[in-house]
């Protein structure tokens, strides 16, 4: 079984990178604290830097990670080690929706996007909101920054 997250509006970086990740996140603006509960109730574990939020959470049996004056990547460095997350190198969860990707076909991608970039045979496509993934230019930065998150030993020492 998977780990599902439901992560407050003041961190929309943590929410995209764990949908890069893969998993089921669900980020929201300005949500009432009861509607918070409500969400997490169904099995997400709560990310929040809102100390009485955390509280009324925990008080209701909910998984909490408090991240109250961390950075956006020490927050997600917290969540990884914390839950052992895992990073499978293929496109599972769209960045934009939280919707789940299908693998589609060369034809199918050219149909959606009007044109295919040179070289990519595997795309993805969301299945909520249609936008089609590649591993394109970019990929190669989010490799590097999802390395970084998974090196234990790392060599900076912000403390
Ligand atoms: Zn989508």
């Amino acid at each position: 079984m998977s780990l599902r997250f439901l992560v407050d509006s003041m961190h929309g970086y943590v929410a995209r990178w764990l949908r890069i990740m893969g998993y089921d996140t669900i980020y929201l603006n300005n949500i009432e604290d009861d509607e918070a509960i409500k969400i997490a109730s169904e099995g997400r574990i709560l990310v929040t830097s809102d100390s009485e939020l955390a509280k009324y959470a925990e008080s209701r049996g909910i998984t909490v990670i408090m991240v109250k004056g961390l950075s956006e990547q020490e927050v997600l460095r917290t969540i990884v080690e914390r839950f052992n997350l895992t990073f499978k190198e293929d496109f599972l969860r769209c960045t934009v929706c939280n919707g789940e990707l299908k693998a589609i076909g060369l034809d199918e991608a050219f149909n959606t996007l009007g044109f295919t970039p040179k070289g990519v045979e595997k795309f993805w496509k969301c299945k909520s909101c249609g936008k089609v993934y590649w591993k394109g230019s970019h990929w190669k930065n989010i490799s590097r920054q999802i390395s970084r998150l998974f090196n234990t030993e790392s060599t900076c020492n912000d403390a």
